[in-house]
């Protein structure tokens, strides 16, 4: 809250433990810093509320991120022409997404990003507030999410209609010392083990179906590479083992190398996702993915940002 008891969206600068400074922030700031950089495109700035904020606050959030859209889009030098993908809004309230992406959809802009997920709703609220938005947005204008990052919860998105993801779901699991391990070919699965564990076994060692702890002393001494087959540089050069044994002495290239290779399945997941909707496969790929993960024990969809 500033000054004048408005809330604006913060920038925050933290040191490992400690708030260094924060920087309020409202569309003239945030414009400046878009046009700066001079980006193929960019999400206009939105007031995002957490799933559990009362209706007046919600409402409040929805006027504001159209008000902040006007101001940005008015900054927007016109030499670039128009690359601002409009934010939609309304978190939990089926009303307010539905005005939200209605009156975004009244303004020149180049797409849209669904905003505000990923922030405490549950997998179920989600899909409904992400389709009744979507009909609402014209169908040749393309359509940006973030905050969510599980395969799962891509599928889904993708089986909506959302054309582009950001993530740090990736980041995410490097930082906890996790490699992707969910299989990505329908006809052809890559194998993570000789002889595949249970899902028992894998709980044990602090995985599960999709990814394995490189943290586990099972990996001590294991020779393979992350996921057998995969052609990441880290795959190809370097063992399980070497890397937990790269985690275990807090050595930088632990993380490097886990980065490498799930930056690399991750894009190999999205690349398996278009080459399906190529032939006309995507149900069949959305269908098997989620009955092989299934079968070993699924994770539940996340209700925080990935
Ligand atoms: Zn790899």
């Amino acid at each position: 809250m500033n000054q004048t008891g408005k809330v604006l969206p913060r920038w925050v600068l933290l040191s490992r433990r400690h708030l260094v400074d924060a920087y309020q922030v409202g569309p003239a700031k945030y414009m400046e810093v878009v046009n700066a950089f001079k980006p193929d495109l960019w999400v206009s700035l939105p007031d995002e509320v957490p799933s559990w904020v009362a209706e007046k606050r919600n409402r409040l959030s929805v006027d504001r991120t159209l008000q902040w859209l006007d101001q940005c889009l008015s900054l927007q030098p016109a030499e670039y022409g128009n690359r601002c993908l409009g934010v939609v809004v309304g978190s939990t309230s089926l009303d307010e997404r539905i005005r939200s992406a209605e009156q975004t959809a009244t303004r020149n802009v180049a797409g849209f990003s669904l905003g505000g997920f990923g922030l405490g709703e549950d997998a179920a609220q989600r899909a409904v507030q992400m389709e009744a938005v979507l009909t609402k947005l014209p169908k040749e204008k393309v359509r940006h999410v973030s905050g969510i990052g599980l395969p799962e919860e891509i599928l889904q998105a993708v089986g909506a209609g959302i054309d582009v993801f950001d993530s740090i779901y990736p980041f995410m699991l490097t930082k906890g010392g996790y490699a992707m391990t969910f299989p990505l070919n329908m006809e052809n699965s890559q194998r993570s083990f000789d002889s595949e564990p249970t899902g028992e076994e894998l709980a044990r060692s602090g995985g599960d179906s999709a990814k394995i702890n490189l943290r586990s002393v099972a990996y001590r001494l294991d020779n393979a590479p992350l996921v057998i087959g995969c052609k990441c540089y880290t795959c190809r050069k370097h063992t399980r083992a070497y890397i937990n044994h790269l985690i275990n002495t807090h050595e930088m290239l632990a993380q490097t190398l886990l980065e490498i290779h799930n930056t690399y399945h991750y894009l190999e997941f999205f690349k398996a996702i278009r080459h399906s909707i190529k032939l006309d496969k995507f149900h069949d790929f959305r269908n098997w993915f989620t009955s092989t993960r299934q079968k070993s024990g699924t994770p539940s969809p996340s209700k925080s940002r990935q």
